[in-house]
């Protein structure tokens, strides 16, 4: 008997922003298991649970294997032929009707780079609209608006392998053992190494276990707790008085401004109590080098621009930019929403953050790809929602995302999705918004095609096709290039490699890279040319705005806080076993044997008062829905605050979070609203 070879392709994790790379291990065809890679500069020959379990998903028998087209029994299989032209059609009748603007096009941060260029040239070249957005939205869109404010770039600015060598590390809600285990297990490294771990969180998670100092703060008081460590350190005299004259702006706004926020004051509205904001501020001040590390907990707020602002603020306060192991790093969720942002999937920038109104950019554009294009912004994917709603969007494209799922209030997108008049969508699997489509086409997984990701630190690294698309779908990119030719447009690009030639030309901070680079080497951009080594570590000798600026920031509370009828603040986040909407996780047996269904987090003095045991099945309702789930009761939340994951389509918890968003990034307040407990 001749045994079948195993082949081991090198490849990125599709799940988390930290970007861990493994092999593939393929037999005979098809996806056997997962090695991690020894030499990768962030995952270091480790893995969580997910990337272990990576290849599972890949063969479930419920993959999509044939397109669908809407009919009056439901979604019905059509060839590939017919629905190309189907959505061709109905996506050019609509432009033509109702103008451009009346299209959205959702992309997504589970395709590849390449894939994700393309998207937004079709949408911009072919549907003539700046109306494209992605999940980047629903978490760190308040980090590419506020760090470019405060500094002139919206990415992490140092790399994940320098946390080991942090000598503080400064934690704002991040679960980062659970949401980004790999990055979690580099801070439990420099702890082992003697840095002092400081976690700020309304719960206990996992780093709290081993972290210094825990500050439990109240969810949504970030800037009151921020401002008040900056008031202790000024009035310590503790700040950098030279990195601050030399590099910053707007000092003298920002001293005034947290002058009110004595730790005492703070207690007040964070409920940390003051000593330990006192305790915090010294430690981070007169740490070095001292990082910052945020997460969810800092940007899904109506504030949450103000948050990363405030965070930015104090780290130029202590001098902390522009050096190894410091900064303000932002840990991005999906393992490519970093490089969606980066290729211009947002309505107001072409690939690289050129700013699509800006018109010597968009003459580049236009003479690149010889088309007119929009000039103006487009809708954020907040504003298309809420405007279909309205009834004034009548086409939605969306690539690999579940919006019914991951958008706030579930609820309000259901009812403006049946307001459309075409939807398309690309998805593994018939998915809660796939239901409401027009037509639905097959994607291929990650294995099956070939491109970059980039990860939460710049880091655009490859992905490498283990085998050929599953019999019946197409790569993502695949796709959108036949919908273009068949609305008379030849996208022009051949493979991935043609795609991040054409990607480098036209956008600055990818100018060097290139696959042959990539076959050896992961780059972090910006890296400007073809002899440029990548950047580790950004603004070192001046921000990539000038100086760096300080906001002097207020705090404003929540938009709903609790009341007599719904006393309890929720709050929402990840766990380890699963990913997101869970699309991928809830089809892999050993993530799913783990964390079968929904459950709400519950302080277990609240508990005790309710009468509520753990495995008590509880009704959580908001003024949007109610749910039932079983409670997990903890001394590790805070009194008076209750917290679910998002990650079940059997219970769904955006049915209950609120749909108001920060103005200037536009996320929605999954963090913060009121809820009500009741025993069932
Ligand atoms: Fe994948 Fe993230 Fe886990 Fe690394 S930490 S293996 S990238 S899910």
């Amino acid at each position: 008997m001749v045994a079948v070879p195993i082949k081991n392709v090198l490849t990125t994790c599709p799940f988390c922003g930290t970007g861990c790379n493994f092999y593939l291990k393929v037999k005979d065809g098809l996806p056997i298991g997962v090695l991690p890679s020894r030499n990768h500069p962030v995952s270091r020959g480790r893995l969580c649970v997910k990337g272990w379990n990576a290849h599972e998903f890949i063969t479930h028998p419920e993959r999509l294997r044939e397109p669908l087209i809407k009919t009056a029994k439901g979604l019905r299989p059509a060839s590939w032929q017919k629905a190309i032209k189907f959505t061709a059609d109905n996506l050019q009748k609509i432009r033509d009707k109702y103008g451009p603007d009346s299209i959205g096009v959702i992309a997504s941060a589970r395709c590849t780079n390449e894939e994700n260029y393309l998207f937004q040239k079709f949408t911009r070249a072919v549907l003539g609209t700046n109306n494209i957005d992605h999940c980047a939205r629903t978490c760190h869109s308040p980090t590419v608006t506020g760090l470019m404010r405060s500094f002139g770039s919206g990415a992490a600015t140092n790399s994940i392998d320098e946390l080991p060598d942090a000598k503080c590390i400064l934690i704002v809600g991040s679960n980062s053992l659970e949401a980004h285990p790999i990055i979690g297990w580099r801070i439990r490294t420099a702890k082992d190494k003697g840095s002092t771990i400081i976690l700020v969180d309304p719960r206990k998670t996992d780093i709290g276990i081993f972290s210094d100092l825990h500050l439990k703060i109240l969810p949504g008081t970030d800037v009151a707790l921020i401002n008040a460590m900056m008031n202790v350190i000024l009035a310590e005299g503790l700040e950098d008085k030279d990195f601050i004259s030399r590099r910053t702006e707007g000092f003298l706004e920002l001293e005034e401004a947290v002058k009110k926020y004595t730790p005492e004051y703070a207690q007040e509205i964070t409920k940390v109590p003051s000593d330990l904001i006192i305790k915090a501020a010294r430690t981070y001040a007169k740490t070095k080098p001292a990082s910052i590390v945020y997460g969810l907990g800092i940007t899904e707020h109506t504030k949450g621009t103000d948050n990363v602002s405030s965070l930015a603020n104090l780290a130029m306060l202590m001098g902390n930019v522009g050096k190894p192991s410091s900064g303000v790093n932002p840990l991005r969720g999906q393992c490519n929403v970093q490089g969606s942002c980066d290729m211009g999937a947002l309505p107001n920038y072409f690939p690289g953050y050129q700013l699509v109104e800006d018109e010597v950019v968009r003459n580049k554009f236009e003479e690149a790809w010889q088309v007119k294009l929009p000039p103006k912004k487009g809708m954020t994917s907040s504003d298309l929602f809420k405007e279909m709603l309205a009834g004034k969007i009548k086409a939605l494209y969306v690539i690999g995302e579940d919006i019914v799922m991951s958008e706030p209030n579930s609820t309000h997108i259901i009812e403006g999705l049946k307001k459309l008049e075409f939807m398309a969508v690309h998805d593994l699997f018939m998915c809660k918004s796939a239901e409401f489509a027009d037509v639905v086409f097959p994607a291929s997984s990650y294995a099956e095609k070939d491109g970059t990701f980039a990860n939460a630190d710049r880091r655009v690294q490859r992905l490498r096709q283990a085998f050929k698309p599953m019999h019946g779908t197409l790569p993502d990119g695949e796709i959108i290039i036949r919908v273009a030719k068949a609305m008379s447009f030849d996208l022009e690009t051949k493979n991935p490699k043609e795609i991040m030639d054409e990607i480098a030309r036209l956008t600055p901070i990818y100018g060097g890279v290139s696959y042959e680079r990539l076959d050896s080497e992961n780059i972090q951009w910006p890296c400007p040319d073809k002899t440029h080594p990548g950047t580790k570590t950004l603004h070192q000798k001046e921000f990539s705005r000038g100086r760096g600026k300080f906001f002097a920031i207020e705090y404003r509370a929540a938009e709903e806080l609790p009341d007599e009828e719904y006393p309890f603040i929720l709050s929402t986040g990840r766990i380890l076993f699963h990913y997101n909407v869970g699309t991928m996780t809830q089809r892999t047996k050993i993530l799913s044997r783990e964390f079968p269904d929904n459950f709400v987090q519950i302080n277990d003095e609240d508990a005790k008062r309710l009468e509520i045991k753990n495995g008590d099945f509880l009704k959580v309702s908001t003024r949007r829905g109610a749910l039932n789930v079983k409670a997990k009761v903890t001394p590790g939340i805070s009194e008076g605050v209750v917290w679910m994951p998002f990650h079940f389509a059997q219970s769904m918890t955006n049915f209950l979070t609120n749909d108001v968003f920060d103005p200037l990034s536009k996320i929605g307040e999954y963090k913060v609203c009121a809820a009500k407990i009741e025993k069932i």
